[in-house]
């Protein structure tokens, strides 16, 4: 390794980088290229070159309020001047406990204990162990499989890759490493499209068949984030509910993307009205500021894993219930209320739906849909990964698409004129698909 000076420039910090680190999904032979942001707030992220970008991304779902919140800011200070972290083993504090208290409040009243893990792949990790503990406490030691759908993602690690897309998620890669769970089709009818009823058949044929070794289903309620930006019709959950209690197997939502009012409701499962029994969040339960999840869950299920062997939850991370993370989420849930997220929302979603409308005439592009604040343009072929960001990055505007989907989900404060540039800088970006089509991947 190189000797460093610092502060290093931003060219020997890009050149350190490319060298020596790691990036989401990438090569370090053909590394992509990275833009260093030296500060953000609102919905500015400012690079140390002196351009300042509009954020549609909230850095993956997080970001809800926008970059340096006074609020957020002023709750980790008070915070951090109490305590930055202290072990949950044998120990608790204000801040995990009114955290809890505020998220039993808002989720569905079903839902009465809390686990508190540090990311949303170990929130699925949680929720999977919970699942095959509670029918293990029940003397039925079969049940210990998982039933989802196609085009779903649910996280990195082991556990939670085993559930993802099949395809998206590279199963082949780590077959030989990964449980075998029973994929059913993804529910293809639109969330405004028209219900009809073969459109459950094939996972309704899968549960029958397969319940007996079914410990629980694990989907995304209406959206399908990662695995395909997909927002499904709400039928499809009330009846999975009504299968699950039927044949007897429990049901996991992963809210990791969709909590905290990104579709339009506080919780995405509010738009079908069912309640599942055991529910993960993250991404946007710390306002984006830090890595905290939960894993929620009913009565039933906490005091069945408690009355059966070996009579306790096996699971305990170092850094569970974080203060820091707590205080933080507190205040970003708080923020939530005060702001009137709903409003703002679906004010998002309306201009979306106006601002994106001619999208839908470019010959690139195969469909165009929106639900809350969260945007989507997908097209008939992959994107060009390494050229696009710059192309987004000349119109001032910070956007990652991947695969055939450019997408956004901005922070809830953005505003309508900055909307107005995403939405037109996307437009022109894909009028000119020579440029950012990558031809070889169609
Ligand atoms: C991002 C995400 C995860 C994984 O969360 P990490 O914090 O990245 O581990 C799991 N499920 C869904 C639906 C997600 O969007």
């Amino acid at each position: 390794m190189a000797s460093t000076t610092l502060p290093l420039s931003t060219e020997a910090l890009l050149a350190f980088d490319r060298e020596h680190l790691w990036h989401p999904y990438s090569s370090t032979l053909n590394p992509p290229q990275v833009f260093a942001v030296a500060s953000a707030s609102g919905t500015r992220l400012k690079l140390e070159d002196g351009r300042e970008l509009i954020d549609g991304m909230a850095s993956w779902w997080s970001v809800i309020h926008g970059y340096s919140h006074p609020e957020l800011n002023s709750a980790l200070h008070r915070q951090i001047d109490k305590m930055s972290h202290v072990m949950f083993g044998g120990l608790t504090h204000r801040p995990a406990v009114e955290l809890s208290a505020r998220l039993l409040e808002i989720t569905p009243s079903t839902l009465t204990r809390v686990f508190f893990s540090d990311s949303g792949s170990v929130a699925v990790e949680v929720a999977i162990k919970l699942a095959i503990q509670y029918w293990a406490a029940r003397q039925q030691p079969r049940k210990h499989r998982l039933l989802t759908v196609r085009g779903g993602y649910h996280g990195d690690t082991f556990g939670a890759m085993a559930v993802c897309d099949p395809v998206t998620g590279m199963h082949s890669l780590f077959s030989h490493a990964l449980t075998q769970h029973i994929f059913a089709d993804r529910p293809d009818i639109a969330f405004d499209g028209t219900w009809h009823e073969d459109a459950f058949s094939n996972v309704e044929q899968s549960m029958r068949q397969h319940h007996m070794e079914i410990a629980a289903v694990i989907v995304e309620p209406i959206v399908q984030g990662a695995g395909g930006m997909w927002f499904y019709h709400r039928e499809y959950l009330r009846k999975l509910r009504a299968l699950c209690d039927e044949l007897d197997t429990l049901l996991i939502f992963d809210e990791i993307a969709t909590g905290f009012g990104r579709t339009g409701k506080l919780f995405a499962c509010e738009h079908a009205g069912v309640n599942p029994d055991i529910m993960c969040l993250g991404k946007a339960l710390t306002g984006g500021y830090m890595s905290l999840a939960a894993t929620l869950t009913t009565a039933d299920v906490a005091a069945t894993i408690s009355g059966g062997e070996p009579g306790v939850f096996m699971h305990g991370p170092t850094f569970m219930a974080n203060p820091l993370a707590c205080a933080v989420s507190l205040a970003s849930i708080d923020l939530l209320h005060e702001t009137h997220w709903s409003t703002k929302v679906l004010n998002i979603e309306a201009k979306l739906r106006t601002l994106l409308e001619p999208c839908r005439s470019l010959s690139a592009v195969s469909d165009v849909r929106i639900l809350g604040a969260i945007g989507v343009v997908e097209l008939h072929q992959a994107v060009d990964m390494y050229r696009i960001p710059q192309l987004f990055i000349e119109r001032g505007v910070w956007l990652r698409p991947f695969g055939r989907l450019v997408y956004l989900m901005p922070p809830y404060i953005i505003s309508d004129a900055e909307l107005a540039t995403i939405a037109d800088a996307i437009y022109a970006v894909l009028s000119d698909p020579p440029l950012v089509m990558r031809i070889e991947e169609a």
